[in-house]
């Protein structure tokens, strides 16, 4: 008997999840598979791993969440590796054949892995990465602004028309027989991600809930989230969003529940334009394709382009990475980043604009050390921001400069930051 097999990927989670539906009402029996990625074990050229430990870690345990979240419907998560287009089709043969359901992706390499599955196996596929769906838009991605200000108005018009979907009761529908795979316990599922950054993926509605709670974090959020230091200056909640164990639209229901409780604010107001700047450089990342790699980017600038010879480049990386640059501030972050695969957005914004624009070393290769390190690693968010920084993306003050005495003086003006990252004491 054929079956209906939901394809999970950056979306490791049973609500709010449109293929998971679609596979509920054919009425055939369900099948789960995850798909490990061969490319997920490979070593940059830059010489680190691709995914690096703290990632790995943490979306294992998204994984495994999910994993225990399906066994109590009596369902399985099947953990194959490979080419989907290849593992996928192989192992739906010996389920007795049906029909695939899945989300997309807006990297060039999920991509090439969609097209390639579809031209062997049927699938229905669905768009769940944004808060706003792409067809609600007054315009095709292909005409998205360049400026995130003006895709803001037209964004803002549109969010919430597309509901929360509730998770759908999985003991209710039959499970496919169980093939042998690989077991989810290939990899490593330990407790937290350091100490910096939030835990495994079961913690992530209790963040929310705890975040947006009457008198949660939330009520002090626009002057509290470009604090260096402090679990709950900002929500946290971007290794979750960024593995799809929360959708973006999850966590805007969570805002406006606290909204319609507490009213609105700056704060709330603040946090949701957040989430459209996740939206912007998921769409962007649509848009721009293979061009959101290129080291000139899609901006069609050269300001970065003359950059340090390849061998002084090549030292300032390792000095970056390593934290001993000499200048505080950047080696606190980039020891926090290394410790705990966390940064905060203002230490991320620094430590990258410091890397491309004052090193004068390429910026895809700070770009492709945060994906290796952030437990929060998106392709768009990542590439997106790192080339807004660059100045070779959709900054429209692509010159913009941080005078880091002054942020330092902002944002770390005890010390406190470069004192707990190792970098740094107080002179006398
Ligand atoms: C160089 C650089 C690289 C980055 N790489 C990533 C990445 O790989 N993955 C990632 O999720 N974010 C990335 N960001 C964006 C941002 O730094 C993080 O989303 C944010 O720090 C996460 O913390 P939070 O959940 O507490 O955010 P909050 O301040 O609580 O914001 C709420 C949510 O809004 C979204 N958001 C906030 N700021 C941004 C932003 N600038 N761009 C996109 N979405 C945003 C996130 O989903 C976040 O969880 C990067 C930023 C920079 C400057």
């Amino acid at each position: 008997m054929p079956v209906s097999v939901v394809w999970f990927r950056q979306d490791l989670r049973l609500a709010d999840h449109v293929p998971l539906q679609k596979a509920v009402q054919s009425g055939l029996p369900l099948a789960f598979v995850w798909v490990e990625d061969p490319r997920w074990s490979l070593q940059e050229s830059l010489g680190f791993p691709r995914i690096g430990p703290h990632r790995r870690q943490f979306f294992a345990g998204c994984l495994a969440a999910l994993d225990r979240e399906l066994e109590r419907g009596g369902h399985a998560l099947h953990v194959l590796r490979g080419e989907p287009a290849e593992v996928i089709p192989a192992w739906l043969e010996r389920l007795g054949g049906g029909q695939v359901f899945a989300h997309r992706e807006p990297g060039t390499e999920e991509a090439a892995q969609e097209a390639a599955l579809e031209r062997v196996l049927p699938v229905d596929w669905a768009w769940g990465k944004t808060l706003v769906d792409p067809a609600d838009l007054p315009m095709p991605v292909t005409d998205l602004p360049r400026i995130f200000t003006d895709f803001r108005r037209k964004a803002e018009a549109v969010v919430g028309r597309s509901p929360v979907l509730p998770a759908p009761d999985l003991s209710a529908i039959p499970a496919a027989p169980l093939v042998p795979t690989e077991a989810l316990a290939a990899w490593p599922v330990v407790g937290g991600a350091g100490s910096g950054g939030p835990g495994a993926g079961a913690q992530a509605q209790g963040r929310l809930v705890a975040y947006m709670a009457d008198g949660g974090p939330i009520i002090r959020y626009r002057e509290t989230r470009d604090a260096l230091m402090g679990e709950d200056s900002s929500s946290r909640l971007s290794p979750w969003l960024a593995s799809g164990t929360l959708s973006a639209r999850e966590v805007n229901a969570a805002l406006v529940a606290h909204e319609e409780r507490c009213g609105s604010s700056e704060h709330t107001k603040w946090f949701r334009m957040e989430l459209l700047w996740r939206d912007f450089f998921q769409l962007v990342a649509l848009q721009q394709g293979r061009r959101l790699f290129l080291r000139r980017g899609f901006a069609g600038r050269s300001t970065v382009a003359s950059g340090a010879a390849s061998e002084t480049a090549r030292a300032r990386f390792d000095a970056w990475r390593a934290g001993t640059t000499g200048q505080p501030l950047v080696d606190a972050a980039m020891h926090e980043l290394a410790a705990t695969g966390w940064l905060t957005n203002r230490a991320r914004q620094l430590a990258a604009w410091y890397l491309a624009r004052t090193l004068e070393v390429p910026w895809t290769w700070g770009a492709r050390w945060f994906s290796s390190c952030l437990i929060d690693d998106d392709v768009a968010s990542n590439w997106g921001n790192w080339a807004y920084l660059a100045g070779v993306g959709n900054d429209p003050r692509p010159d913009r400069h941080f005078d880091l005495a002054w942020q330092t003086a902002r944002h770390d003006p005890d010390g406190a930051y470069r004192r707990a990252w190792g970098t740094w004491a107080e002179p006398g």
